[in-house]
């Protein structure tokens, strides 16, 4: 983990969990943070949308950010079912994923949709969290950093800077299957995607670059120690306080 960078460690609920007992584990979350401050990284739930609201003001005032899932492109209008982004910043939320793989495969979503949501997460003051990672085909055909770059360069959003936007790789294959990619790997990408927002972005060194896939607190420290690996996107692990706390240990 680079010195320079304020790692983040951020938590993804998913489709997962009802107001109370997410509130509860959020609630024992931030008593363990109060015990460090936020003196050397930040914390980030992201919960389902229908407790958004909730989270943030249970979370206000502590050093936890809460997040979107994701967002729509538009500001308002015919999309049912959908949130703008202003409507999760409505909520108190701060941070929102963008282009997570469940997204891509679920909803089609393509690295322009990805780019426009991540644009209107960032004209709502949110800083957009855009994920990136290959499939297992494409890492076996030898594909993965091609892969990337196009993530990166067609997903990243216009007036991307080291503040306001957060890449995350997450290998599709990693996600919720317990493999998780070697070391060396992982720092291959991660090198390879700082290499390319070196020659798009000017604080390109600042962008916080986060590892997902299977992170849990047995390997997460191998995984936070790695250059350009500025935190984790942490699915399953970030669910009940007490798995997710070892992985922000990591970074304290
Ligand atoms: C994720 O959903 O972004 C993720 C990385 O999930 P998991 O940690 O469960 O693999």
């Amino acid at each position: 983990m680079s010195n320079t960078v304020r790692p983040l460690i951020a938590g993804n609920w998913k489709m997962n969990g009802l107001s109370d007992e997410s509130g509860a584990q959020l609630k024992a979350l931030i008593e363990k943070t109060n015990s460090i401050g936020n003196a050397n990284c930040d914390v980030l739930i992201c919960p389902p949308a229908t407790f958004l609201r909730e989270m943030s003001s249970i979370a206000a005032g502590s050093v936890v950010s809460i997040g979107g899932q994701d967002c729509h492109s538009a500001e308002k209008g015919a999309h049912t079912g959908d949130l703008s982004a202003n409507m999760i910043a409505d909520t108190g939320a701060t941070y929102c994923l963008v282009g997570h793989s469940e997204r891509r495969t679920d909803h089609n979503e393509t690295n322009g949709m990805v780019k426009a949501k991540a644009e209107s997460a960032l004209a709502s003051n949110l800083i957009a969290v855009v994920c990136v990672g290959e499939t297992l085909e494409e890492r076996e055909q030898g594909k993965t950093l091609t892969v990337i770059t196009d993530q990166v360069k067609n997903s990243l959003p216009k007036g991307a800077t080291a503040k306001n936007t957060v890449v995350a790789y997450e290998p599709v294959w990693a996600i919720g299957t317990g493999k998780t990619p070697t070391p060396s790997d992982v720092a291959e990408v991660h090198a390879h995607i700082r290499k390319d927002l070196q020659g798009i972005l000017s604080d390109a060194d600042n962008m916080r670059l986060l590892y997902g896939g299977s992170v849990k607190g047995s390997n997460a420290s191998e995984l936070m120690a790695l250059e350009h690996v500025n935190g984790a996107l942490v699915g399953g692990a970030s669910l009940k306080a007490a798995d997710f706390w070892p992985i922000v240990e990591t970074c304290i």
